[in-house]
């Protein structure tokens, strides 16, 4: 019942033209509607890109954003130009943005909260450092990230929401979580999504795993029962390893 929804997280690969060319090689390659497919390139591409998408089935998404609608915020970008772009999505809390651009849980909630208020569909991501995980503390230090990002957040917002878990040891390092431990953290975390918004409505937000996917591993992720998509980076640049995933 809940739709798997599988984002490529273009982080700051391709220019505007490299990232309108890549579209246009997965319009030819994915005609499904089984899995929603979503591309999230950098800001300067998403005119082309949202362009080059349009009545392909292919949804887009931002990588960050601040909360403000507007204001003296030099390089910043506002929930108000993504939506009035016609995006769809927005990437919030990327461990990478957690470690080099200061972001806090604190901003990582502010900014769930204007993404929601926004209608944008907010792409929440956690997940635990090497070193946590090996302290076993992975599943409250994560636990501790959702509560916090969704602090006031109101239970009829979820369906909204996507949230991604991704170990920060997984990203980019060819290491993946294996689909046991996926499994099992992205069960944890319903279980947490009950307590905050009820029963109903936590069965209904889909939850991704993000962390070295690729087309070797996605279907093994997929059969864990709350496992719903992934957030993919490096396997979502070409078209060719991207479109085996998302026709996993
Ligand atoms: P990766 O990145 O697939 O290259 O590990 C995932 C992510 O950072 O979202």
């Amino acid at each position: 019942m809940r739709k798997p929804i599988i984002a490529g997280n273009w982080k700051m690969f391709k220019t505007p033209d490299q990232a309108v060319s890549l579209v246009n090689e997965l319009k030819e390659l994915v005609h499904q509607d089984q899995v929603e497919a979503v591309v999230c390139p950098p800001f300067v591409d998403l005119p082309g890109v949202l362009q080059a998408a349009e009545k392909t089935g292919i949804k887009v998404g931002a990588q960050n954003m601040h909360w403000e609608n507007e204001g003296a915020f030099t390089g910043e970008i506002s929930p108000l130009m993504l939506t009035a772009l016609g995006c769809e999505y927005v990437i919030i809390g990327h461990s990478e943005r957690r470690q080099y651009f200061a972001e806090t849980d604190e901003t990582v909630n502010l900014k769930v909260k204007a993404a929601l208020h926004h209608g944008l569909k907010p792409i929440l991501c956690v997940g635990e450092t090497l070193e946590q995980r090996e302290a076993g503390i992975a599943e409250t230090w994560v636990e501790g990230q959702v509560r916090k990002a969704l602090a006031d957040v109101l239970p009829q917002d979820g369906e909204q929401l996507i949230l991604a878990y991704e170990p920060i040891w997984a990203i980019g390092t060819g290491k993946t979580a294996t689909a046991d431990d996926a499994g099992k953290m992205l069960t944890h975390i319903r279980g947490v999504l009950k307590e905050l918004f009820g029963m109903e409505m936590a069965e209904q937000i889909r939850l991704q795993y993000g962390g070295s996917v690729k087309a070797e591993n996605i279907k093994e992720l997929m059969e864990k029962p709350d496992i719903d998509g992934a957030l993919v980076g490096g396997a979502s640049l070409k078209a060719e390893t991207f479109s085996r995933i998302l026709l996993f």
